[in-house]
C-alpha cells in the first residue's frame, strides 16, 4: 500500500512534469523516530501576550532549541506566535509583520503554531480579533507548502502552563499530517502543568485498551502507545484473532476477542480490564466499518449495522466503563470520527452519520467527566490502509491529492495524534476533534 504517484514525482521525468504542468507535488513528510529530538532545528518565538514570556522556558523543558529574534540567513523548523495580546482588528496587522519576513526562511516540514484566547471566553473587539485568527492560520496552512503545517491553539486563561504536551506534538514530526486545525486547551479540562517525568515514555505504567487493534490504524495506535510506555490490551473480532494475537505478542500485550456490538460486550470488556489490569487509563474506540450504498439502495440492516459498530458500541462501552469506575482518574477516552462525518460523502450516509455522531458523543459527554478524565476524537481524512485500498482508483486518487499535502496520510499519523491526547500532560486538552487529513479541501 504505497503511493505510486509520490514515487513518480521524485523521478527526473516526474519532476519535469510537475514543474511544467503544475501537477500536485507531494513532498516526503518528516515522521518521528523514537529517540530523535522532538524538533531538529530552531523554533522562533514571537508575539506579545499571556504566553510569550514563558514560551522559551516551556520549549526548554521539551529540549527544543528556540530563539526570539530572526537572524539573517537562518532557516527555522518552527514558529510560535503568541497572539493572545491581540485585542482589536487593528492589532491583527501584527500577524503580517511577524510572519511575512519569515515565510521564505522556513525549512521543509516546518511547523507554525499561533496561540490565542478562545473567542467564546472573550467579548467585544477582542472576540472579533481572536476569531479572525482562524481564517489567518487556515490560509497560511494552504500557503506554506513543502510539508509544512499550521495550527491555532486557543488557550483559556489560567492554562498557560498546560500547553506543553500540545507544543511537543504540534512542533514535532509527530503531527506530520495534521494541519489547519484549531485546538482548545482549558475549555473544559482541569489545569495540569505536566504529569510527565520521562518525555520519551510518557505513558509508562498506563494501561491502554484499543479496539480493532489487529490491523490498520488500530494496530498502529497499539504500536505507538506501546512505544510511549503503555501496556496494551487489544480487541478485535474472533475472525481476526490470529492477527491480533501476533501483534499483541510482539508488544507484550494482552488481548480480547469479541464483537463490540454483542449484547454483553461492555460488561465483558469492563470485567476483563478490572480483573486482569485493575482498571484502564486509555480507551481508544478505533474499530469501525464502512458499508457504502447510496441512500436509494440502502437496507435497514446495513444502515443499522454501521451505526451499531461505529457509534452505539463506543457509547455503550464508555457508559459501562465509567459506571463501573474502570477508567482510572486522569483517564483518556478517545473516539475515531472521520472527515466524512464533517463534510459528508457520497454513498456514506450511514458511515457519515455514525462518525458525526462520534463528534456529538464528544460534545455531549465532555463536560460531564470528572477526576481529570478527558474525551477527545480524531477525524482522519484519507489514510492509506486496507480500508482505503478497496476504494476505486479514480476516487482514491482524488481523495489522496485534494489536500494541502497532496498525499494520503499513514496510520501512524492518526496514532501519534491519539498518543498526544493520551499523554498525562494533556488533562486540559478536552472536548477536541482534531482532523488528521493534511488539511483536506473537503469540509472546513
Ligand atoms: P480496518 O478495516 O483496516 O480496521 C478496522 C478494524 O476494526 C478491523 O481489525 C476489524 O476487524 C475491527 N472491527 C470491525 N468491526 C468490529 C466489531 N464489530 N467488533 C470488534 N472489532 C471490529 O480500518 P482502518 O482503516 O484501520 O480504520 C480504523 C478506524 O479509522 C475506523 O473507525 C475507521 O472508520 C476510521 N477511519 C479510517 C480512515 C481511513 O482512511 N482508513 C479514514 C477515516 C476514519
Amino acid at each position: 500500500m504505497t503511493d505510486k504517484y509520490q514515487g513518480f514525482v521524485s523521478s527526473p521525468l516526474g519532476k519535469l512534469l510537475v514543474k511544467n504542468l503544475g501537477l500536485p507535488n507531494p513532498v516526503k513528510l518528516d515522521r518521528y523516530t523514537a529517540g530523535d529530538p522532538l524538533v531538529q532545528g530552531t523554533v522562533l518565538v514571537g508575539g506579545k501576550g499571556r504566553l510569550a514570556e514563558s514560551l522559551t522556558g516551556l520549549l526548554d523543558l521539551l529540549d527544543i532549541t528556540s530563539a526570539t529574534a530572526q537572524v539573517d540567513g537562518e532557516r527555522y523548523k518552527g514558529l510560535v506566535f503568541d497572539a493572545t495580546g491581540l485585542s482589536s482588528t487593528e492589532d491583527l496587522v501584527a500577524l503580517q509583520e511577524f510572519f511575512t519576513p519569515l515565510m521564505r526562511s522556513l525549512s521543509t516540514c516546518a511547523r507554525v503554531v499561533v496561540l490565542g484566547t478562545p473567542p467564546e471566553l472573550t467579548t467585544g473587539s477582542e472576540r472579533v480579533a481572536q476569531r479572525a485568527l482562524e481564517g489567518f492560520t487556515r490560509s497560511v496552512g494552504k500557503e506554506i507548502g513543502k510539508g509544512g503545517t499550521v495550527q491555532l491553539v486557543y488557550v483559556a486563561e489560567g492554562f498557560e502552563d498546560s500547553v506543553l504536551s500540545t507544543l511537543g506534538f504540534l512542533l514535532s514530526p509527530k503531527s506530520a499530517y495534521v494541519s489547519g486545525q484549531v485546538v482548545r486547551i482549558g475549555a473544559h479540562g482541569e489545569s495540569n502543568a505536566s504529569g510527565v517525568e520521562d518525555w520519551s515514555r510518557p505513558l509508562a505504567g498506563k494501561v491502554a485498551f484499543v479496539t480493532g487493534a489487529s490491523r490498520g490504524i488500530g494496530e498502529e495506535i497499539a504500536r505507538v502507545l506501546h512505544r510511549d510506555g503503555a501496556t496494551i490490551v487489544g480487541l478485535d473480532v474472533p475472525q481476526a484473532a490470529d492477527d491480533l494475537v501476533k501483534v499483541m505478542n510482539e508488544l507484550g500485550g494482552d488481548w480480547l476477542t469479541l464483537d463490540i456490538t454483542a449484547a454483553d460486550a461492555p460488561q465483558r470488556i469492563a470485567h476483563h480490564l478490572k480483573e486482569k489490569h485493575g482498571g484502564v487509563d486509555i480507551v481508544v474506540h478505533n474499530a469501525g466499518v464502512t458499508m457504502d450504498k447510496k441512500l436509494a439502495n440502502q437496507t435497514p440492516e446495513r444502515f443499522g449495522k454501521v451505526l451499531q459498530i461505529n457509534l452505539e458500541a463506543p457509547e455503550r462501552i464508555t457508559a459501562e466503563l465509567l459506571a463501573q469506575k474502570v477508567v482510572n482518574p486522569n483517564g483518556r477516552i478517545i473516539g475515531v470520527a472521520s472527515i466524512a462525518g464533517i463534510a459528508g460523502n457520497l454513498g456514506q450516509t450511514s458511515y457519515a452519520a455514525s462518525k458525526a455522531g462520534v463528534i456529538g458523543f464528544v460534545d455531549s459527554l465532555t463536560s460531564e467527566l470528572s477526576d481529570g478524565i478527558t474525551l477527545n476524537a480524531v477525524a482522519p481524512g484519507f489514510i492509506i490502509t486496507q480500508l482505503t485500498a478497496a476504494v476505486p482508483f479514480a476516487t482514491r486518487e482524488v481523495g489522496q491529492r485534494l489536500n494541502a499535502m497532496s498525499q494520503g496520510g499513514l496510520p501512524v499519523d492518526v496514532a501519534e495524534t491519539i498518543a498526544w491526547y493520551a499523554s498525562p500532560a494533556s488533562t486540559a486538552v478536552n472536548g477536541n476533534v482534531v482532523r488528521v487529513c493534511g488539511q483536506m479541501m473537503l469540509g472546513a
